[in-house]
C-alpha cells in the first residue's frame, strides 16, 4: 500500500505543455519533497496524482494499478492545501469529521477516527471550538486532521506551511516529520522552501520548468548537484 509510480506523465493546458514527461517511482512509506521555483509545475503534478487535474499523457499507478481515470475519492489519497479551507461555522470536530460524513460512515466509527486524529495532532481540547478561535498552526493541524481521518495510504501536501510565520513553520516541520513516523504513510510534500526540503525529505525531487532536474537524498543533492540549477537551488555553492 502507498506505492506510487509516474511514467511519461505530461500535462498540456490547451496546446501549452507545462509538464514534460515525468518518470518517478515512490516507495511505500517514503517522504518525498517536490521542490522548485514558482510556476515549475509542482501543484499541477500533485493535482494530477490526486485526480483533480486530468493527465494529458502518460500513466499514474498506485500499488501497481492505473489510476488515470479514477475519481479522487477512489485513489486512497488525501490532499492538504496551503489555504486550509475550513468551514468557519462548524466546530473543529465537525471539520475533521466532514469527509467521513460525506462517506456516510456510522457515527461511532466517525467519533473514533476523529478522536484518534485529534490525539495524534494534539487537538483534543479544541474539538468544540470554531476555527476562527484557533491559531494558524492549530488551523493547519485541523486541515491535516481532515486528511488523516480518511486513513489514506498516500498524503499530498501543497505548500501547507507557507501561510505560517517562521517560528510556526519550524515547529510544524518537526510535527509533520513526527506524523510521518507515526502513520508510516507515503507523503509527497510540495514546497519552494529549501529548508523544508532539506530537513523533511527522504528524497528530494527538484523540478525546473516542468521537468525533473535531479532526484536524490538531501545530502546527495547538496554535495553532488548534477547541474547549476540544482546547485543554485539547494546545492553546496562551491
Ligand atoms: P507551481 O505549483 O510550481 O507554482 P503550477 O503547477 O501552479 O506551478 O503551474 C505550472 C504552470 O502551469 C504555470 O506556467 C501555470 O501558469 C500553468 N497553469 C497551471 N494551472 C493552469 C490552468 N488551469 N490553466 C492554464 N495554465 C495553468
Ligand atoms: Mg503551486
Amino acid at each position: 500500500m502507498g506505492q506510487l509510480a509516474l511514467s511519461g506523465v505530461k500535462k498540456r493546458f490547451n496546446k501549452f505543455e507545462v509538464i514534460h514527461g515525468i518518470d518517478l517511482d515512490i516507495r511505500d512509506g517514503e517522504f518525498v519533497v517536490f521542490v522548485g521555483p514558482s510556476g515549475c509545475g509542482k501543484s499541477t503534478l500533485l493535482r494530477m496524482i490526486c485526480g483533480l487535474e486530468e493527465i494529458t499523457e502518460g500513466e499514474c499507478t498506485i500499488d501497481g494499478i492505473r489510476v488515470n481515470d479514477l475519481p479522487p475519492v477512489k485513489r486512497g489519497i488525501a490532499m492538504v492545501f496551503q489555504s486550509y479551507a475550513l468551514y468557519p461555522h462548524m466546530s473543529v470536530f465537525e471539520n475533521i469529521a466532514f469527509p467521513l460524513r460525506v462517506e456516510k460512515l456510522p457515527e461511532a466509527e466517525i467519533k473514533e477516527r476523529v478522536m484518534r486524529a485529534a490525539r495524534v495532532l494534539q487537538l483534543e481540547n479544541r474539538l468544540q471550538q470554531k476555527p476562527g478561535n484557533l491559531s494558524g498552526g492549530q488551523r493547519q493541524r485541523v486541515a491535516i486532521g481532515r486528511a488523516i481521518v480518511r486513513q489514506p495510504s498516500i498524503f499530498l501536501f501543497d505548500e501547507p506551511l507557507s501561510n505560517l510565520d517562521a517560528a510556526l513553520r519550524a515547529e510544524m516541520r518537526i510535527e509533520l516529520t513526527a506524523l510521518h513516523q507515526k502513520l508510516k504513510a507515503t507523503m509527497i510534500y510540495v514546497t519552494h522552501d529549501q529548508v523544508e526540503a532539506m530537513t523533511m525529505a527522504d528524497r528530494i525531487v527538484v523540478l525546473d520548468g516542468g521537468s525533473i532536474s535531479q532526484v536524490g537524498a538531501p545530502l546527495e543533492l547538496y554535495h553532488k548537484p548534477d547541474n547549476l540549477f540544482v546547485a543554485g537551488f539547494i546545492g553546496n555553492p562551491r
